[in-house]
């Protein structure tokens, strides 16, 4: 299927025989796709004039089908922990997901409302979902591995109205306590809890669910409605709540479509976590606007688990992590022989860097290129992917999808922005209009506003376009550091270091690492009084990973005599970085000196 031909590159190109493929690819034409695309055909394409005017998420994921030929097609598989094996037919999700807008209904939570979710991959996660879009509320995912601290500001700053989680959650996060300065948060609705005590305004998911009726009239949701938020991280400050609307699933189904190649047989498999927009957008919607089957497995990654999965569900898209990647690279390919994966056609991977070395183990491994694409949570989907049928530059991230715009840019200093020429190396970016765009960020209008200039939406990253027109990332502009495929924001882990009363200052950086991308390490100063210590290293690690959770606490801490900051008192987090790293310390002109 593939033939090799060596390019200016460190990796040779990877060409597709198109007498290869086993189902022609979507996007077989990438030029003539490209120049006939309208998002209007795509909108036209799913809807059908079933809701009028409206748009509803939850319609063209569930109802649609449900109503047509597909209801008794497998929606969703979940695969327990422990073994346990549940299936969801598209009729099935309308059931459930009506129950669930019902129940909403009943509290008295209505459109617009805030429906958080704090829960690992169970089905209640999904059915939650899919019926507080149906509901007309926004649907807001809060990932499990994050502490107290992490979930409280996003409570806060989304002003959630309505708390889906487990008993063991609610215990371990201490929800009761964080529900004291969280006014807007009117419903608790706990999955399990057997022998809770249940506060004022906290229910039983299950009772609730029981006694729902399974007939709901759509709310009427406009195609500009708030649908979802996601949580991303910045460099400074608070998380950001990123606002997506309900045409944005015209993104989703279109890109489900053209990048991920799916075809109306397709077992798809996104290992994301509905915690984070790749967890939504592709673990949830834009295989069901396609009315194919997806695979959910509750358990966290362990390759034999992964490949055993793969063989006994066929699944035949995959979609995937670097991380990821890395870490079944490092169990090696001899357990990969175990299994019969025959049933893959195409892998997919996204959310950091794809080192070449990595496209090209696929090859070697599952007798295919590992297909990396790029987007954000901003984005709301996938932006830019190397496609099925279109070569591959191993350690490039593709070219943009059909109908989005993508550019190299500079922005000058008064304010004007310039096109860089091919392989010139700028920050990546878009023009607006794609439907899955932010909307917003919650309550930040000049957060929002900066994102913008010279009529691009300008993405934080930096990258070059080839003057074939694959991009290929070069790094963030910012510090926002990447660890296992999230984002976090040094700002946060910093501000939770500072509560311990030993911290005078804490500077947080992404250090380099082979498996996960970036761990967090915290540079920290003592208050007088407190001396370095073995013993009090345990304890500021174990500070942190209480309030953040494991996902976001750092893996590192060094204390220093004072942390390097700038005459106006912000920490230099780049001087740290070079320092650790031993690179050249740059431009110290704005360094304060002690
Ligand atoms: P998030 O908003 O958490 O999805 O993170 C988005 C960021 O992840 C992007 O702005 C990039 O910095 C990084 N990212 C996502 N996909 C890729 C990719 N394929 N290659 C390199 N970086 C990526």
């Amino acid at each position: 299927m593939i033939d090799q031909d060596h390019k200016n590159m460190t990796f040779a190109a990877i060409r597709k025989d198109q007498a290869g493929f086993r189902i022609t690819p979507n996007l077989a034409d990438y030029a003539r796709a490209c120049a006939e695309f309208s998002w209007q055909s795509v909108e036209r394409d799913l809807s059908s004039g079933r809701q009028g005017s409206g748009l509803n998420i939850a319609d063209e994921a569930v109802d649609r089908h449900a109503a047509g030929p597909r209801a008794l097609h497998l929606a969703l598989r979940w695969l327990g922990k422990q073994g346990e094996v549940l299936d969801y037919t598209y009729a099935d999700l309308r059931r459930l997901s009506n129950r669930f807008a019902n129940v909403l209904r009943g509290l008295a939570i209505g459109k617009g409302d805030r429906v958080f979710v704090l829960a690992g991959r169970i089905p209640e996660l999904y059915i939650t979902a899919l019926g507080t879009l149906k509901n007309g509320s926004v649907f807001c995912p809060l990932f499990s591995a994050f502490g107290p601290e992490p979930i409280q500001q996003r409570l806060a700053i989304g002003e959630g109205n309505v708390l889906v989680t487990t008993d063991t959650l609610y215990h371990r996060r201490k929800i009761s306590e964080l529900r004291e300065s969280l006014p807007a948060l009117r419903q608790v609705l706990v999955i399990g809890g057997g022998d809770m005590t249940a506060p004022p305004n906290t229910h039983s998911f299950h009772e609730l669910m029981h006694t729902a009726s399974e007939e709901f009239t759509l709310a009427p949701t406009d195609p500009e409605d708030m649908a979802l938020i996601h949580f991303t991280s910045g460099t400074t400050g608070k998380p950001k709540g990123a606002v997506h609307v309900h045409q944005a699933v015209v993104a989703h189904h279109i890109t489900g479509k053209y990048a991920l190649d799916f075809h109306p047989d397709d077992v798809f498999w996104c290992t994301a976590d509905p915690g984070w927009v790749t967890g939504t957008s592709y673990g949830i919607i834009s295989p069901l606007t396609h009315g194919i089957t997806s695979i959910i497995d509750e358990a966290d990654f362990e390759a034999e688990r992964w490949y055993r999965i793969i063989q006994e569900q066929k699944v035949t898209i995959w979609y995937t992590a670097p991380t990821a990647v890395r870490m079944m690279m490092k169990a090696g390919t001899e357990i990969i022989r175990k299994y019969d994966l025959r049933s893959l056609r195409f892998i997919s991977s996204v959310g950091e860097p794809l080192n070449p070395e990595a496209v090209m183990w696929g090859q070697e491994a599952f007798g295919m290129p590992i297909h990396d694409n790029w987007w954000q949570t901003e984005t709301g989907g996938i932006m830019i992917a190397n496609y099925n049928a279109l070569e591959i530059r191993p350690g490039s991230m593709g070219k943009p999808l059909p109908g989005i715009e993508a550019a190299i840019i500079q922005k000058r200093k008064d304010g004007t922005v310039i096109e860089l020429k091919a392989d010139a190396v700028g920050e990546l970016a878009l023009k607006p209009g794609w439907p899955s765009m932010f909307r917003a960020y919650l309550h930040e209008e000049e957060r929002y506003r900066k994102c913008f200039a010279g009529g691009w939406y300008l993405t934080g990253d930096l990258a070059k376009k080839d003057a074939d027109g694959y991009f290929w990332f070069i790094g963030r502009a910012d510090d926002v550091i990447k660890s296992a495929g999230h984002l976090i924001g040094p700002f946060e882990v910093e501000s939770a270091l500072m509560e311990h009363p030993a911290i005078a200052e804490a500077g947080v950086i992404g250090k380099p690492d082979a498996m996960i991308g970036e761990v967090v390490k915290a540079f920290v100063s003592l208050k007088k009084g407190y001396e370095p210590s073995e013993a009090l290293r345990k304890e500021l690690l174990g500070h942190a990973r209480s309030r953040l959770g494991p996902a976001v606490a750092p893996r590192e801490i060094e204390f220093q005599s004072s942390v390097p900051k700038t005459r106006s008192g912000k920490i230099m987090r780049r001087l740290l970085k070079a320092r650790e790293l031993g690179l050249p310390e740059g431009d110290l002109s704005t360094l304060e000196n002690d």
